[in-house]
């Protein structure tokens, strides 16, 4: 998926991309959704690249941007080792998530 740089710099979260953003036309408020890029990551205890546990989405409020109100919806990242499967680590199920994004001060 390729990010659109100028909504990313208009948003200005750092570690993300703006990967879409809806108005509530009652309100006007603005639901922006943001991801982290994709990149393989591993397992911290035994170096097995990850499995993706997909993306829960996690919701953040922002700062108003022009005046509008802004709701952050944040698609987390997570992964759980395969070791956990293969009895390399049993019983030991974790995940590696992103770092959330630092909503602007209001
Ligand atoms: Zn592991």
């Amino acid at each position: 998926m390729s990010y659109c740089h100028r909504c990313d710099v208009l948003v200005g979260l750092d570690g993300v991309h703006v990967i879409a953003v809806e108005r509530d036309d009652a309100n006007g408020a603005l639901t922006v959704t943001v991801e982290s890029a994709p990149r393989l990551e591993g397992c911290p205890r035994c170096g097995v690249v990850a499995v993706s546990l997909g993306r829960p989405v996690v919701e953040l409020i922002d700062a108003p941007m022009a005046g509008r109100p802004v709701r952050i919806r944040w698609r987390k990242r997570s992964w759980r080792c395969p070791g956990s499967r293969l009895v390399l680590h049993p019983k030991v199920l974790f995940t590696v998530t992103d770092t959330a994004p630092v909503p602007h001060p209001p």
